[in-house]
């Protein structure tokens, strides 16, 4: 039986380029999780099938990770599908509808950042962990967790405290979920990224104030999803990344060392 992956929020952007850096791999069967754009999701689907010569299982499934019904019946279809999980990726997740200043801020955006880019994660993946200590596992395969927090974890992105505030829950979460199932043989870590070039900041790129952030930055590029791959493939790998494990670690070209 193929080890079996789990990406929530896959069906664009970074969640996409890790499921497809997995298929590329070929190692895992995959699970594509959405929220709602089937059409994305079907899309990254037959990218991953293209990229592991049909020789691995792809799936894709419908799920709001922010609501407990949807989470349990994604675990649900994981274990009747597959009946293991080695590997639980957390990248779904939003950015606020309105950035606002944190003098008017909603609690109903908070609410909704911290259900989907907090909340939910931390309720999977405790549900997660259980699958995946009850799986045997797979020869030379990490059980892992590997959760994407943010740079906004650590750096004020202001206007949008909401974002920060999640994220830096996010990585105290690796960090509880690390210590406490390390023994289980799980490793759990966290990808910081910066800026990377998706559809979660809508056309602000485009923008002259996105053209000079752009222009201010290491190699006046943003990041692609791509750029995420060789520490995704090494928290991944088992033997490599033993040791491994609680860690936040940055991808963003230097720029929040400045
Ligand atoms: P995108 O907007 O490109 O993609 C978001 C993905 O998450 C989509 O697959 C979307 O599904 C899914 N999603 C959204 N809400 C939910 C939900 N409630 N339940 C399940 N899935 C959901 O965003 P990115 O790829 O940029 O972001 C991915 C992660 O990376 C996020 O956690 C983000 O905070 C983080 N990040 C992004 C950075 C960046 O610069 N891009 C920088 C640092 C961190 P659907 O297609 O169905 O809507």
């Amino acid at each position: 039986m193929s080890p079996l992956a789990l990406i929530t929020g896959a069906s664009r952007g970074i969640g996409r380029g890790i499921a497809l850096e997995l298929a590329r791999e070929g190692r895992h069967d995959l699970v594509i999780n959405y929220a709602g754009n089937e059409a994305a999701a079907r899309e990254c689907k037959a990218l991953c099938d293209e990229a592991t010569g049909g020789k691995r299982r792809v799936e894709i499934v419908r799920a709001d990770v922010s609501l407990p019904a949807d989470r349990e019946r994604m675990l649900d279809f994981v274990f009747r599908e597959f009946g293991r999980l080695d590997l639980l990726v957390n990248n779904a997740g939003v950015a606020p509808s309105v950035r606002a200043d944190l003098l008017e801020a909603s609690e109903e955006s908070f609410d909704r950042l911290i259900g989907i880019n907090l909340k939910g994660p931390y309720f999977l993946t405790q549900k997660a962990a259980k699958l995946i200590i009850d799986t045997t596992p797979a020869d030379g395969i990490a059980r892992a967790i590997v959760n994407v927090s943010s740079i906004s974890a650590y750096t004020v992105s202001t206007n949008r405290g909401e974002y920060c505030v999640a994220k830096a829950g996010i990585a105290m979460m690796t960090q509880c979920m690390a210590r406490e199932w390390g023994r289980h043989g799980i490793n759990t870590n966290a990808i910081c990224p910066g800026y990377i070039r998706t559809e979660i900041a809508g056309d602000f790129w485009e923008t002259e104030a996105g053209a000079k952030l752009v222009a201010g930055l290491p190699r006046r590029r943003l990041g692609e999803p791509r750029d995420l791959d060789a520490l995704l493939l090494l928290l991944c790998s088992g033997e490599a990344s033993r040791f491994i494990n609680g860690s936040a670690i940055t991808v963003d070209d230097g720029m929040t060392s400045w």
